[in-house]
């Protein structure tokens, strides 16, 4: 029976860099597992395609370092291995007045992260870039760009057995014995034997953690992201990525509009409520993970706070004239005829007990382990970074440093 130094559980875009960058590692025995057939199956494939510029992380935050590095390394890496991108820059639309100081505090931000070449424009330069775009006044983010990350995510799998390394599809961690300096992993399939353990499940990340006896200080919460597709004689409405100014305390709200890497426009993603952690449809229901969600303290400490815009949120998803007039916003012109259902991806928010949204990566280390339990929007972007640092914190803290 082998024994790997290090098992990776999460075939994620998140995992996947992680065990790259670790395979640089000569003689290293390093195993991911997956549970789905696929690598990207969850959040990574089902997201909107965007390399985040860095624009709107609280400088000095893990995501703002990350965001920064990692951009630049995945349009090298794209590059590198002729993945289609393209760094066709963003808008950021005030639409009224009162979005001004958001839009210049977003300006301040993106000086104080490093970005090059920010713009601001009138509402007459707003057109020069998105010509059906109504706004007081915007910016232009010449950093930000598009591609396809299930693309990426399987260039890494491709490169990481190519090592020499293991990528187990189909299995499935169920828990973990220790034996003395082995730690084994419980799969649906053979069990998986390995002195360390790395934990990028995402949606099940803070079960894995409890699993492996590790409190995660957080539960994940689902939040699904639904996305209306654009019909083909309408793409001219949107030329690139167009975005409004986000609510400092929900970035992830707001619907923009974003051109795929294969042509087609998307408007979304909305953040309703999941009642299931991979749940991809308004049906999606597990009894386990909404008791999960619905006894949890910082849920109901969210929900009572924030229970009028979560409800809205709800509103927005079941009535899609709703949905329209929020994309009107930003795009008058729009008409409901234009557009029909897309794709949804479900986001793994970690809640901490007093109902706080943990808003960096968060990383919980312990004895032979790391738990990667945070990795929201833009870890796909800044995949590249979060992996080098994980890696180089698992040789650290495992000991694993060749001379
Ligand atoms: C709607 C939406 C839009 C987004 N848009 C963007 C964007 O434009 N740009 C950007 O940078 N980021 C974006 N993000 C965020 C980005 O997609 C995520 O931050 C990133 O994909 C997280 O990667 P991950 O590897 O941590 O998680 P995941 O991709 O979810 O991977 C976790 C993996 O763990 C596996 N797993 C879970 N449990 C087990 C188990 N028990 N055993 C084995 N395997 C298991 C899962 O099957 C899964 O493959 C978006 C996210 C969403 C949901």
């Amino acid at each position: 029976m082998k024994t790997y130094d290090i098992a990776i559980i999460g075939g994620g875009i998140v995992g996947l860099a992680s065990a790259l960058a670790l395979s640089k590692q000569k003689g290293l025995r390093l195993a991911l597992i997956e549970a789905e057939a696929e690598v990207a199956a969850h959040q990574t494939g089902n997201n909107s395609g965007v390399i985040h510029s860095g624009l709107y992380y609280k400088p000095g935050s893990l995501k703002a370092k990350n965001c920064v590095e990692g951009r630049e390394a995945m349009y090298r890496f794209c590059k590198e291995h002729e993945i289609a991108f393209d760094q066709c820059g963003k808008i950021v639309v005030a639409v009224h007045e009162k979005e001004l100081p958001g839009l210049a505090e977003l300006k301040r931000r993106g000086d104080e992260n490093n970005l090059i070449g920010i713009k601001e424009l009138n509402a007459q330069q707003l057109k020069e870039y998105e010509p059906h775009v109504h706004g007081v006044a915007g910016l232009y983010i010449p950093e930000t760009g598009i591609v396809d990350y299930k693309q990426v995510s399987e260039t890494f799998a491709r490169l990481i057995r190519d090592s020499g390394a293991d990528i187990f599809l189909n299995t499935k961690f169920k828990g973990m014995n220790k034996n003395g300096s082995d730690l084994i992993l419980e799969t649906n399939q053979n069990p998986v034997h390995t002195k360390h353990l790395i934990n990028c499940g995402g949606l099940q990340s803070d079960r894995i953690a409890r699993s492996c006896g590790v409190d995660p200080g957080v539960r994940i919460i689902p939040f699904r992201g639904e996305y209306y597709e654009i019909k083909p004689d309408k793409h001219h409405l949107v030329n690139n990525l167009i975005y409004p100014v986000p609510d400092p305390a929900f970035p992830f709200l707001g619907v923009h509009f974003t051109r795929m890497i294969n042509g087609g426009r998307e408007a979304g993603p909305n953040a309703v409520l999941s009642f299931k952690r991979e749940g991809y449809q308004k049906t999606s229901f597990s009894l386990k993970d909404t008791l999960e969600t619905f006894t949890y303290s910082g849920f109901l400490r969210l929900g009572a706070k924030y229970m009028k815009m979560g409800l809205g949120e709800f509103y927005r998803s079941y009535n899609k004239q709703a949905f329209v007039r929020a994309m009107q916003k930003l795009i008058p012109e729009i008409e409901s005829k234009d557009i029909i259902p897309g794709g949804a991806g479900v986001r793994a928010q970690a809640l901490e007990a007093n109902g706080a949204l943990v808003d960096d990566f968060k990383i919980v280390e312990a004895e032979r382990m790391i738990h990667v339990l945070n990795a929201p929007s833009p870890a796909a972007t800044a995949s590249i970074s979060i992996g080098e640092k994980i890696a180089s914190m698992a040789l650290q803290n495992f000991n694993l440093l060749s001379n």
